[in-house]
């Protein structure tokens, strides 16, 4: 049962570490054309800086429109390199490709990018480890490690926009045109960096990466007051939240958080995010054998949703290391969908691109441990498309 897993403490704060260094990526344009003026050059090379940066440029001497007496000494104070390949590992023919990255203090966090036919996706992390401590996470079972800085997250969607222009993920130059903050980490506990980045993925090129709206979507535990700052602050990004279960009593245990604002609150901030944004939001829900899966369950998961603008995605349970819960089996998978269609809420599961090379939701990233700081699990979605088990799909 669920209290047979080591209950850990939710933590909402991360811990302080060493700041990694400055980046323009955590600038405002002003704050960088202010930031190069005090190096002494004219502030325009703060926008040639950008532009090279969401080019995913990074070696100084292609910048060539900066004098070259002047590029080194501008892309050491501006341009850091933050994230540090350690590997990439490639599954579905090389279409999935899953990059583990080494930052500043030898913290580790990964990122997945997805190609299909006519799109591609990146899953990226937004906190090295994650507080909220879901007990078939493999990530929220390692503990928070620390935020990450905007610069950190932005870069790892950067990097993979530049590895589908260059050709290198097989189909050809490309283009990214999709983010999901499913990665390590829960986004709305990291809010002001997660918020920058929104700004700079919806920024379009050359000074952001011009992604629309709805392609972006932010995946939460369920922090309400983090939801309610959301939709404030007018932005349409894909909504998902984590659900997991129907009722309070399962819920506390699967989402700890759950003890802090209950399902009946997490649905009511997720309906305002929908009224204001005229958009469904999206339920994810990990089908975990006979602890969430039973036909009652879809039954009030049904009856909770079937009037609210909302949509679930189910992800059959990647098992994690040491968890002795496991994956619905098909059946009881099919029972669950149709139930919920039933009600008449529009359902799909999700594909498990990518656990091959462990790059599925909750599945472990590096056993490597890098100067001190422990390796750290990543959960990432096997895709952000759901694969309908019936004929039609009504993923937006
Ligand atoms: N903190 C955010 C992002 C987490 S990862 C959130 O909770 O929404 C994205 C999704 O993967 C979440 O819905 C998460 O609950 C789910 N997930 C985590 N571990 C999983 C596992 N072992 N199997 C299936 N889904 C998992």
């Amino acid at each position: 049962m669920v209290d047979a897993m080591t209950a850990l403490p939710l933590v909402f704060d991360a811990p302080r570490r060493t700041k990694p260094p400055r980046h323009l990526a955590d600038l405002t344009r002003e704050e960088a054309r202010v930031a190069v003026t005090e190096l002494g050059h004219p502030a325009f090379r703060a926008d040639q800086l950008s532009r090279h940066f969401y080019a995913g440029v990074t070696d100084p001497a292609l910048m060539t429109d900066v004098p070259a007496a002047a590029r080194q000494d501008l892309s050491a104070a501006l341009l850091p390199g933050l994230l540090t390949p350690v590997r990439h590992q490639s599954a579905d023919g090389g279409r999935t490709r899953k990059t583990l990255w080494r930052l500043h203090d030898g913290a580790l966090v990964e990122s997945v990018l997805m190609r299909y036919p006519d799109r591609a996706t990146v899953c990226i992390s937004s906190q090295a480890g994650c507080g909220m401590a879901c007990p078939f996470c493999a990530t929220g079972q390692s503990g928070l490690t620390r935020n990450l800085s905007a610069a950190e997250i932005i870069g790892q969607a950067v990097a993979a926009a530049a590895a589908m222009a260059s050709g290198e993920i097989p189909g050809g130059p490309g283009r990214l045109s999709n983010v999901v903050f499913m990665g390590m980490g829960e986004p709305l506990a990291n809010y002001a960096r997660v918020r920058k980045t929104l700004d700079a993925l919806l920024t379009p090129a050359p000074h952001g990466l011009g992604l629309s709206q709805r392609s972006v979507t932010v995946s939460t535990v369920g922090l309400v007051p983090a939801i309610r700052k959301l939709t404030e602050e007018g932005l349409n990004v894909t909504l998902a939240v984590s659900l997991h279960a129907p009722d309070d009593e399962l819920r506390n245990t699967l989402v700890p958080v759950n003890t802090r604002w209950n399902v009946g609150e997490v649905l009511e901030a997720a309906d305002a995010y929908a009224r204001r944004t005229g958009r469904r939001y999206s339920i994810e829900y990990a089908l975990i054998r006979d602890i969430n899966d039973q036909p009652f369950r879809a039954d009030l998961l049904g009856e909770l949703l079937s009037t609210r603008l909302a949509h679930v995605n189910l992800i059959p349970l990647n098992p994690t290391p040491g968890s002795k819960w496991d994956a619905s089996p098909l059946p009881a998978q099919r029972e669950f969908v149709a139930r919920l269609r039933a009600a008449g809420v529009p359902t799909t599961v999700r594909d498990t691109r990518g656990s091959d090379i462990d790059g599925a939701c909750g599945q472990l990233a590096a056993a490597d441990q890098v100067d001190g700081v422990p390796s750290v699990a990543v959960p990432v979605p096997a895709v952000e498309e759901a694969v309908p088990l019936g004929a039609e799909s009504d993923q937006a």
